[in-house]
């Protein structure tokens, strides 16, 4: 068997590798899915997808949560379709309710202004506390204590192309700790303070930011203002012990408290981001643009064509979002100095 792969160090070289059909070691890496019950069919071409094309191979855990018990036909016919264990978990209510500080007439007229505005989810209380649990709760979930590594999917995702080499195992080896597909520019409406309350945190604790950060992919003025730049995170790879250090728990529990969560609608992603490029180094976070993936509406297809028809990809390259003008991917590699691949420019509109 052989695979184009595309190396973390040198960004778009890629070097055809041969395999053998994976028998070694794994990794401690779980996938995981927030879902209700009613995302059940949705979710089933997410995970024949990411099956097919990946898990097949190495057989690792899926966990999935929701905040209310999963039936009986959800477990089912979900552990059918996977190769690994699979495992079911209720998300505890203090996760996934107001917390006490938060003012609940001044949240209800937020939500009332955003439906008036058009501000898409602006008036849904659920996509709040969605967006608060994977921010801050999702990897506290006892079912995740037995692992190092996760990989989130949600529902109607595809991946385009084949993954014949283990991701978790390329994280560890290469010193990666997040990952991400696509990149783009969050609503400003969504986050109007979230900046602001980032700029406060970095004054009181300068000591969790390494030298060699990443700020540069998040502002374009020395931290002055948010770029709106981040990774989508439908999509990541990642550590958990990013999110159960020191620096991202205090940072989460500054932000909650700031109650942005429920007086905006701050979403996970630009936490995240934001999180993973000012905590990390920045050679710990990498792009994969070697997977090939879609999640509505945004396509990630890699446009060089031995990689693409190597790792039988299923996309068109035309329709790729990662150098488009509104995503931040190229932003990415000129800040990390990367090299692109040959005719990004003509991928950029
Ligand atoms: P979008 O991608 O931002 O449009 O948001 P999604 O509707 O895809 O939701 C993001 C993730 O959270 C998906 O995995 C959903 O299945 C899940 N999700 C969203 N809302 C809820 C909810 O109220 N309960 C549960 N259990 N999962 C939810
Ligand atoms: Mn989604």
């Amino acid at each position: 068997h052989e695979q184009y792969v595309l190396s973390g160090k040198d960004g778009y070289k890629y070097r055809k590798v041969s395999y053998e059909p994976y028998t070694g070691p794994k990794e401690k890496a779980t996938f995981v899915t927030l879902a209700r019950n009613s995302d059940l069919y949705s979710l089933l071409e997410s995970i024949k997808s990411v099956e097919d094309r990946f898990n097949s191979k190495f057989q690792y855990d899926w966990v999935f949560l929701n905040d209310e018990e999963f039936t009986e036909e959800f477990k089912n016919v979900t552990s059918a379709l996977i190769s690994g264990q699979t495992k079911y978990g209720l998300v505890p209510k203090e996760h996934w309710s107001f917390p006490s500080w938060i003012d609940q007439d001044k949240a209800a007229a937020v939500r009332e202004e955003m439906r008036a505005k058009k501000i898409i989810y602006g008036d849904s209380i659920s996509y709040r506390h969605m967006c608060r649990f994977e921010s801050g709760f999702f990897y506290r979930h006892p079912l995740l204590d037995d692992y190092d590594w996760y990989w989130r999917v949600e529902p109607d995702i595809k991946l385009h192309c084949d993954i014949n080499y283990d991701v978790f195992k390329f994280m560890a080896d290469n010193n990666k700790k997040y990952a991400f597909t696509i990149s783009i520019k969050e609503y400003e409406a969504t986050i109007p303070t979230l900046w602001k309350t980032t700029r406060d945190f970095m004054a009181l604790h300068p000591e969790y930011l390494p030298e060699n950060n990443m700020l540069d992919f998040l502002s374009d003025d020395d931290g002055e203002s948010y770029n709106l730049c981040h990774f989508w995170s439908n999509f990541e790879i990642a550590s958990l012990d990013l999110w159960r250090g020191e620096a991202y728990s205090a940072y989460f529990e500054y932000l909650d408290k700031a109650g942005g969560f429920f007086y905006e609608r701050w979403g996970d992603a630009p936490v995240h981001s934001i999180a993973a490029s000012l905590f990390l180094e920045r050679d710990q976070i990498h792009h994969f643009g070697d997977l090939g993936y879609y999640h509505v509406p945004f396509h990630q297809c890699p446009i060089d064509d031995d990689v693409r028809l190597g790792n039988r990809c299923d996309c068109d390259p035309k329709k790729d979002f990662t150098w488009h003008s509104y995503s931040c991917g190229s932003k990415f590699y000129a800040v990390n100095k990367l090299p692109r691949p040959d005719g990004w420019q003509e991928h950029s509109s």
